[in-house]
């Protein structure tokens, strides 16, 4: 398996909506949404307003659309590890995917184009800690120190210019249904997960298919197809989210790199089921 940067994925996914003639504005949010049985009003944060048959939050974990239609949303949680990702380059000859589970970073190359790789690693994360760019590249290759083979190669080859970020991690999942009637929640704003399945995005799409298959059903009220559509995620976006958790949590107490393996081996084969 490959890679895809975000970047990348967002030129295929702009160029087909473009395509498609839909109307994108950027550079604005949504201030205010109220509902009524036929429509959702929504006033923007430029001023403007318009009335929509349904209004989708699909604006992350820390979803706007959310905070504004659901007062009692369950919070994000930190979970105590954080995710360092680094885009480099290819080593010559790097021709698989490798994953490091038995050491107490747990971390991982993937080919992410011809010339590019992406490293991912898993570290302890203290409340609160604050990493400043400038230190980022430095702290990573401490963190690295006493790999050996590719990782030791990406490590002494890094350089100060290559993308790096430091996340800590945070997970939740929403209560079913994730509607309110004809505002609807889709992606990490419904469930954010951390990247041990490496299958956020992941779900996020099959939201947008199922939603989208909801949605076309015939001759039914629009709130029982986004309840339709909430009833058929939650139990699988709920076994990434818990899973992936689980996985986090079994490698912040020393798990062996068995137990973890076979943790995420599990997570990842129900995950072959239908959707
Ligand atoms: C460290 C890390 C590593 C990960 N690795 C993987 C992986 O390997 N594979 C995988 O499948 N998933 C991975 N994920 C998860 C993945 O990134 C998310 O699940 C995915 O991006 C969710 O997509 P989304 O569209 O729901 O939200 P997002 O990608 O967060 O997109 C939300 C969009 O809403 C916009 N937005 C936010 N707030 C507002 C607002 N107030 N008004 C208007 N717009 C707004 C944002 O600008 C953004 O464009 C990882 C996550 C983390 C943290």
């Amino acid at each position: 398996t490959g890679g895809i940067m975000r970047p990348v994925l967002h030129r295929i996914m702009q160029a087909r909506v473009n395509a498609l003639g839909i109307p994108v504005r950027l550079g604005l949010t949504v201030d205010a949404l109220g509902e009524d049985a036929d429509g959702v009003d929504v006033r923007f944060s430029d001023g403007s307003d318009g009335r929509y048959d349904v209004v989708v939050g699909a604006d992350g974990i820390a979803s706007r659309v959310r905070a504004l239609a659901f007062p009692d949303a369950v919070e994000p949680a930190e979970t105590g590890q954080a995710c360092w990702r680094l885009s480099t380059k290819r080593p010559e000859g790097f021709d698989r995917n490798e994953f490091f589970l038995g050491h107490q970073n747990a971390a991982g190359l993937n080919a992410c184009g011809p010339d590019t790789i992406y490293l991912w690693m898993l570290t302890r994360h203290e409340p609160g800690a604050w990493l400043s760019e400038a230190e980022a590249h430095g702290r990573l290759r401490r963190e690295l120190a006493d790999f050996g083979g590719t990782m030791a190669w990406v490590r002494d080859n890094m350089t100060d210019e290559d993308w790096i970020n430091y996340r800590p991690l945070a997970a939740m999942i929403q209560p079913d249904p994730w509607t309110t009637g004809r505002i609807v929640l889709l992606g990490d704003a419904a469930h954010a997960t951390t990247p041990h399945l490496a299958s956020g995005a992941g779900m996020a799409v099959e939201d947008a298919l199922v939603l989208g298959d909801e949605l076309e059903v015939a001759g039914r009220p629009v709130a029982d197809s986004l309840r339709a559509y909430s009833a058929r995620r939650y139990s699988r976006c709920r076994h990434v989210v818990e899973t992936s958790v689980a996985v986090g949590k079994l490698q912040l107490e020393g798990g062996s790199a068995e137990q973890v393996g076979k943790l995420i081996g599990e997570g990842l084969h129900a995950l072959a089921a239908e959707y």
